[in-house]
């Protein structure tokens, strides 16, 4: 899979297309999938090299999909990074428990967002090198 492909695992529309917006301005390519069951799926079969993740998401949760993909060693390389509303003292280490790489809260910040992604594909860059 390209590069600056990532995969955003979202369930709300307009979440999806700011982040769509906002990536493919900087010349990533999103993939979306709409619930847990067809992203993990399609983290399975395209092995993208970035997952961004929502957790509330309908038929598999945020947190069962984390912990799918870093339980499987064909797939746990894959940085996960976690966006979600949830903002709860301790959510944040939950979220890093479950499995996530790192964490962004909404409301999306674009700034924020373009930052965290670019931090991932350096380390990725260097896996590759080896
Ligand atoms: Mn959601």
């Amino acid at each position: 899979m390209e590069q600056k492909t990532v995969l955003y695992i979202e369930d709300n529309p307009h979440n999806r297309r700011l982040v769509r917006r906002t990536l493919e301005r900087r010349g990533y390519t999103l993939i979306e999938a709409e619930d847990g069951e067809s992203g993990l799926r399609m983290v399975q079969e395209l092995k993208p090299p970035l997952v961004l993740l929502d957790i509330g998401l309908p038929k598999i949760d945020g947190i069962e999909v984390v912990g799918r993909i870093k339980a499987d060693p064909e797939l746990r390389h894959i940085p996960v990074i976690a966006i979600t509303a949830s903002a709860m003292q301790g959510d944040r280490e939950r979220f890093l428990a479950a499995g996530c790489d790192d964490y962004l809260s909404k409301p999306i910040q674009v700034g924020e967002l373009l930052d965290k992604v670019a931090l991932y594909y350096p380390a990725l860059a260097a896996i590759h090198r080896q």
